[in-house]
């Protein structure tokens, strides 16, 4: 029997399938959009033109400005050209930066968001917005930012690195883990983590096989729409305070942090929450230690496995500990500052990962 719980349904449309470019116009309408500004990364310029080409004059420009964690005066200039073409609402194509200024621009003058995702990362399923000043980056929940309609198509992560599409699908897992152990987690958005984490450790091996196998993209979709909705509907814990902290305060890249620190910290949890290992194991093809195998399953993808690598000191592990255990927070097992540092080490040295990392 479920334990009590709330569960609240994010309003989202969602549309899924090889045919982004063609549907396009039919979600505008569905929001009454006319004039929408396309953002993207600079380095997807192109694929934003693509967009902005498919809208013909329903798109007012391409603004390829996004760039990781939303540096406050990329998203003051974004708003105020966007504000400038007279834009009533974002198209963004790209991963979690692209979503992220279009979050930006939707806080400020409450443009909603069309999302075409071309990453794993999760974003567009979230009410999180986050904005960098100064090195310090703040985060919130605000529903204005979550997207009106997110179009998934496999064609437009096809062209994502393999390297990074492994990263970015372990990004992924790990918000489907935190969710089944979340002090809010509820029945069905434990069932859209399971159900996440077998369709992305299925599709990953096979994008390795073979980048352009479209069924694997769509795969890999498919489970990060869900582990996506997990990040929106529950509290994060043990991890994603960890990759905050190394991310923040050592500026080191987003989806690689998550894949080192994830066995790591799920280790640690195992003990804690039998019920989220039960989850985890039929979702790894009765895996005993869930952990064990997606730091396996890492190494077999040729993911980074240690901080080190990622160019993390080793004199930063204890400054990093100190910052996860000196606000508290939910997490299913108590972290001590042994146990962060430990847990850190482990992670930073490239060593597997342990339930009792103090050790
Ligand atoms: P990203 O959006 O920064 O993309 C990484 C790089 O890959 C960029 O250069 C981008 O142009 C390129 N790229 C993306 N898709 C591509 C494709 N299909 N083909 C070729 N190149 C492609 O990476 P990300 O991991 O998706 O996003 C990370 C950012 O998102 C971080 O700032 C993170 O904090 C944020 N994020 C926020 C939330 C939230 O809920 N608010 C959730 C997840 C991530």
């Amino acid at each position: 029997m479920p334990r009590n719980f709330i569960y609240e349904a994010l309003p989202m449309r969602v549309r899924f399938g090889a045919d982004a470019l063609d549907a396009l116009p039919e979600e505008l309408d569905q929001i009454g959009l006319q004039k929408v500004v396309v953002l993207c990364s600079p380095e997807q310029e192109s694929t934003g033109q693509q967009v902005a080409d498919a809208l013909g004059n329903r798109s007012v420009g391409v603004l390829a400005s996004a760039i990781m964690h939303v540096p406050a005066e990329v998203a003051q200039q974004a708003s105020d050209e966007a504000a400038r073409l007279g834009a009533d609402g974002c198209v963004t194509v790209g991963g979690g930066s692209a979503i992220g200024l279009g979050k930006a621009i939707a806080l400020k003058h409450g443009l909603p968001i069309v999302a075409i995702p071309t990453t794993y990362a999760g974003s567009e399923m979230t009410p999180v917005w986050g904005m960098t000043t100064d090195g310090r980056k703040e985060t919130g929940r605000d529903p204005i930012v979550l997207p009106r309609s997110v179009v998934y198509d496999p064609q437009f992560s096809k062209t994502l690195p393999v390297s990074m599409s492994v990263t970015s699908g372990i990004n992924a897992i790990s918000h489907a883990v935190e969710a089944l152990y979340a002090p809010d987690a509820s029945p069905i958005i434990s069932l859209m983590a399971e159900e996440g984490v077998r369709a992305l450790t299925a599709a990953l091996p096979a994008i390795v096989e073979d980048p352009d196998d479209i069924e694997a993209r769509s795969t890999a979709l498919y489970g990060s729409w869900l582990c996506g909705a997990c990040l929106g509907n529950t509290t994060m814990s043990l991890h994603h305070k960890l990759c905050h902290a190394l991310g923040g305060t050592l500026n080191l890249p987003h989806a690689q942090t998550h894949t080192v620190v994830l066995p790591h910290a799920l280790a640690f949890n195992q003990p804690a929450t039998p019920e989220a290992v039960d989850a985890l194991s039929r979702a790894l093809g009765g895996a005993d230690d869930p952990a064990r195998r997606l730091w396996d399953l890492a190494g077999e993808l040729s993911a980074p496995r240690s901080l080190e690598e990622l160019g993390m000191k080793e004199e930063d592990v204890d400054r990093i500990a100190d910052e996860v255990t000196s606000r508290p927070y939910g997490n299913p097992r108590d972290v001590s500052y042994e146990d962060a540092r430990g847990l850190l080490y482990r992670a930073w040295k490239g060593e597997a990962p342990s339930s009792d990392p103090a050790n």
